[in-house]
């Protein structure tokens, strides 16, 4: 599992991009990017120009701490999408899109993809009646992911659900809240990642 050590928002301020790592204090003042917006360091109040490899590694950075993930499996996943037919960076983004703990919390059953991830791994999901405790696992259309009968009660769901008015459910996915359930209307597109991610430079990075 991707683990960082150190302070998350500090990984805000570096992408210079609020990346919603902390759940519910994202949404606050406490937010530390809200704060101190500007990167980590002794140097980081100071004018940084970046050359192009760094643009490239930066977004790659970001992209990949979005969502939590070591280099290794980001790379697994890139040469996978390089491998599809069609645009790579949209395939790219689209299978990140489609792991179960994105799903997961993009449905509004955990405050972040940290907390997904562990909601996850402890089996508290199925995918079409089926226990998953697999957080890379990729989901299809027409599946439907629920809450575990005996994990109806974990509060942190509970939780989750009741701050999720804050985040927008995006439409590929059909949410039944009481049922604690989900489908798969579609397979995510391009378009249905909203936050700002510029999946080119992470081709051009990889395909040097
Ligand atoms: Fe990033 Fe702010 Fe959330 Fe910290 S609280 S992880 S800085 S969005």
């Amino acid at each position: 599992m991707a683990r960082c050590i150190g302070s998350v928002c500090r990984l805000c301020r570096r992408e210079n991009q609020k990346l919603f790592l902390k759940g519910d204090r994202c949404y606050t003042e406490k937010c530390g990017f809200e704060r101190r917006g500007y990167p980590p360091g002794q140097h980081g109040q100071g004018r940084i120009k970046f050359s192009e490899y760094g643009l490239q590694l930066r977004e790659k950075q970001k992209i990949k701490r979005i969502y939590g993930l070591l280099e290794s499996q980001f790379r697994s996943l890139f040469e996978r999408a390089d491998r599809m037919k069609g645009i790579t960076g949209s395939n790219l983004l689209s299978m990140l899109e489609r792991r179960l703990d994105n799903v997961a919390y993009r449905s509004g059953f955990a405050n972040s993809r940290t907390e997904a991830r562990q909601l996850v791994r402890h089996g508290h999901f199925t995918v079409n009646g089926k226990k998953v405790n697999i957080p890379s696992y990729l989901i299809d259309k027409g599946d439907v992911l629920e809450v575990e009968e005996k994990s109806r009660g974990v509060t942190r769901i509970a939780g989750a659900l009741e701050s999720v008015k804050r985040r927008e459910i995006p439409q590929w996915l059909e949410l039944d809240s009481t049922a604690l359930k989900v489908r798969v209307r579609d397979l995510p597109a391009r378009d249905d990642v909203t936050a700002p991610m510029q999946e080119r430079l992470v081709v051009e990075l990889y395909s040097k």
